[in-house]
């Protein structure tokens, strides 16, 4: 069985100029800030999830190689298709519970110690799903991770951006569930110029009230004027892509201006048609206009990545060096919401294995 987080390839191989980097990436302990638990379910934990749960998933009749196919999708609407089919297998407690370790196992082989995760509550609730035993479900998995393999969550609760009807149960839920680790609303789901965020901003301004923060997927799918009106209706604490932020010279100025980080999933743009190839990608040009941002994987098996892979090909594609590698690996930190001590912390242990690897 192909283990992406445990793949070898070599420096070579992957055209990196320094062949340590390679294991200064692997080695070094990072925060990862944009994933989606129900696009992380990688083919072989989404087979057991559904065969408990009789439910059917696209290509699946052909085992783990037909689902890992449908998986490379072609179009937008084949991805939503096997997100929503992943997002089904999740039914009771334990589905959930299974999902979180699962997940965890994977992070945890890429050192990744702390990751902010996106979860949708309300596409499980208006499927049936009980609210106790999705969040016991998540409580047990997200404990079972931090003990057994020292992988903190913090989960993102989200809204999708066409059902904005949704936004204050999400918020209710995020409320009920602050005790277990829930520290921000988000918005995901499409986006397009019929999607206005406005039916959302009182919602998440008594989320901000409240003390949850906001990051809100924006300037992805659509450009600048859905940026516009993210800064102006929701205070976003970090966005979630923003990528398309360098196509308005005064927009990239004021998210700069700002001090708001951008969660940049390289892979996930390509893979969506965002930006035609790696090599076309804004980062370089987005660290020049001096954009706050740190790099994670969004929804890994589905965009052929891990959190390891977007740091490896970043590095090759835009040369970067062991500084420029650290100093994203910080940031992602930096702009985490774990407590301040923890990040100076954990920043502290990234700068001991840079000197050693
Ligand atoms: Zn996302």
């Amino acid at each position: 069985m192909l283990d992406r987080e445990n793949q070898g390839g070599g420096a070579a191989a992957r055209g990196l100029a320094d062949p340590g980097l390679e294991a200064l990436v692997r080695a070094i302990p990072k925060a990862e800030l944009h994933v989606h638990l129900e696009g992380s379910i990688v083919p072989e934990l989404a087979l057991s999830l559904a065969k408990r749960r009789n439910v059917a998933l696209p290509g699946a009749e052909r085992g783990v190689e037909g689902l890992r196919e449908a998986y490379r999708f072609a179009t937008f609407k084949d991805f939503l298709r096997v997100y929503v089919a992943l997002s089904n297998t999740l039914q009771q407690a334990e589905d959930f519970a299974d999902a979180v370790y699962g997940i965890a196992q994977r992070l945890a082989r890429q050192q990744v110690r702390w990751v902010e995760m996106t979860f949708t509550p309300m596409t499980h609730v208006v499927q049936g799903v009980s609210v106790d035993a999705m969040l016991a479900g998540l409580a047990d998995g997200r404990g079972r991770a931090r003990e057994e393999l020292g992988v903190e969550f913090a989960w993102v609760f989200d809204v999708v951006r066409s059902l904005p009807e949704q936004g204050e149960q999400t918020l209710e839920i995020a409320l009920r569930a602050r005790d277990q680790g829930v520290v921000a609303i988000g918005i995901g789901g499409p986006e397009g110029p019929q999607w206005s965020v406005a039916p959302l901003a009182s919602t998440f301004a008594r989320a901000r009230a409240e003390g949850l923060k906001s990051v809100p997927h924006a300037g992805e799918q659509h450009g600048p004027p859905s940026l516009r009106e993210t800064l102006d209706l929701l205070a976003p604490d970090r966005i979630g892509h923003g990528v398309r932020c360098m196509e308005d010279r005064e927009l990239t100025a004021e998210i700069v201006d700002r001090g708001i980080p951008l969660e940049v999933c390289p892979s996930s743009n390509v893979a969506l048609g965002v930006t035609p190839r790696l090599a076309d990608h804004p980062l370089p040009q987005l660290l020049a206009a001096g954009v706050q941002l740190s790099l994670a994987s969004d929804d890994p098996p589905l965009f052929g990545t891990t959190l390891v892979d977007e740091y490896l090909r970043c590095a090759a594609t835009f040369d970067y060096g062991r500084d420029e590698i650290l100093a994203l690996a910080r940031a992602a930190v930096e702009h985490s919401f774990m407590p301040e001590a923890r990040k100076r912390e954990l920043q502290a242990e990234q700068e001991r294995v840079a000197r050693g690897a």
